[in-house]
């Protein structure tokens, strides 16, 4: 099946704030983008590793946690209606005529004309249980993220987890399921409270059941899950059919495919300008926690600063036959409207 190639002005490979920042400033200046974050959600590290901490250095805001960065980032984005595809990694880069074709780990193809990377640390990747085998299943039976919900349809399912991802898809999937049934070590969650205490009326009210204790082996055959031990706080196994299995035991953060992307890197950073961060390759540019150049500091403000500095350079590559004029956004009746400023 040929997937219909996705065309726009500026590809932005992560949703963290750098990223997220971007699409404003090639929002002001007329630039489309669509961004992409192998995450499931918005925010990059702030929103994964630390939502509820207080941040106490972005600039005019005295603290904000890394969860309210991110949705006020998304409240002063939402104007450029920029498109998010969460959930998909961009595998590969290649030059094509007037830009760039990139396409993501679930095959989705992009056409741009500018890449931005802003991929921070590199990809958030999910820790994969130590299970015998368990690479046997991964994609046909095992899965770490939630592409479409429309897959687990009429399934019995089975999720290994006590944090937030394993309970909001607990809630998200039963009602989609055949079954679905949730293991954890212990009776303890760290999830939202809320979200625990739904779970927990959906088990009183028997639409899906909780299993005290960790899933040591797989059965299957040719890919295909059956079943899996689970052995029980108290040293004792049983068994427990089961179509799927998504196992969520947290992310940790790789390089991933940015080192073949052919950018000279430097200690896993890619080198860039000062002037318009660009790489050196024309056309792709590096911004926030992912590039390097002398001074550079891992900021967040670094990042927006260099957003705002790579947009001047690629508003020259999108109209090269526009000229820009410099504006500020509380003179200016133009960008005033592109905010949706009454
Ligand atoms: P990230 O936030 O790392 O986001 C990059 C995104 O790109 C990720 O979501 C990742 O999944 C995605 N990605 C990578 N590769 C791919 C790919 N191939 N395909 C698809 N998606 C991809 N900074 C401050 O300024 N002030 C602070 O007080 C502060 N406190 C911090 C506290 C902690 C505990 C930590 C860990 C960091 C802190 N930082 C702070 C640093 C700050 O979070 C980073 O500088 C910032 O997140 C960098 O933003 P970014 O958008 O460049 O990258």
């Amino acid at each position: 099946m040929s997937v219909d190639v996705i065309k726009t002005d500026a590809v932005i490979i992560g949703a963290g704030p750098v990223g997220l920042f971007a699409v404003f400033e090639l929002g002001l200046l007329d630039v489309k983008a669509h961004v992409i974050d192998i995450l499931d959600r918005a925010g990059g590290q702030c929103a994964e590793l630390y939502p509820e901490k207080p941040i106490y250095d972005i600039p005019a805001v005295p603290v904000v946690t890394g969860q309210q960065l991110t949705d006020q980032l998304m409240e002063q984005i939402e104007p450029f209606g920029a498109e998010f595809h969460f959930n998909e990694r961009v595998d590969s880069i290649e030059k094509i005529e007037g830009g760039f074709r990139l396409v993501t780990d679930y095959g989705t193809p992009f056409e741009c004309k500018v890449v931005v990377i802003a991929a921070g640390g590199g990809s958030f990747t999910p820790k994969r249980p130590p299970l015998p085998a368990i690479e046997d299943y991964e994609d046909t039976s095992v899965f770490y993220s939630v592409r479409k919900m429309e897959a687990f349809k009429d399934k019995d399912v089975l999720i290994v987890g006590g944090g937030d991802s394993a309970l909001d898809w607990t809630l998200n999937l039963q009602p989609v399921a055949k079954s679905l049934t949730l293991v954890h070590r212990r009776s303890e969650f760290r999830a939202a409270p809320a979200s625990v205490q739904k779970m927990m009326d959906l088990v009183d009210s028997g639409n899906i059941s909780f299993k005290l204790g960790q899933v040591t082996t797989l059965h299957g055959d040719d890919g295909q899950l059956t079943g899996v031990t689970v052995k029980s706080p108290d040293g004792s196994t049983f068994e427990q059919p089961t179509e799927v299995m998504l196992p969520f035991f947290g992310l940790t953060m790789k390089l991933g495919p940015v080192a073949n992307w052919g950018l000279n890197l430097e200690e896993n950073l890619i080198p860039v300008d000062t002037e318009k961060f660009e790489t050196s390759e024309k056309g792709i540019f590096a911004i926030g926690d992912i590039n390097t150049y002398p001074g550079k500091l891992k900021l967040i403000l670094s990042g927006f600063h260099e957003g705002a500095l790579m947009a001047q350079a690629v508003h020259r590559i999108v109209f090269p036959d526009k000229k820009l004029i410099f504006q500020y956004t509380t003179s200016s009746s133009n960008l005033q409207k592109k905010l949706g400023v009454k």
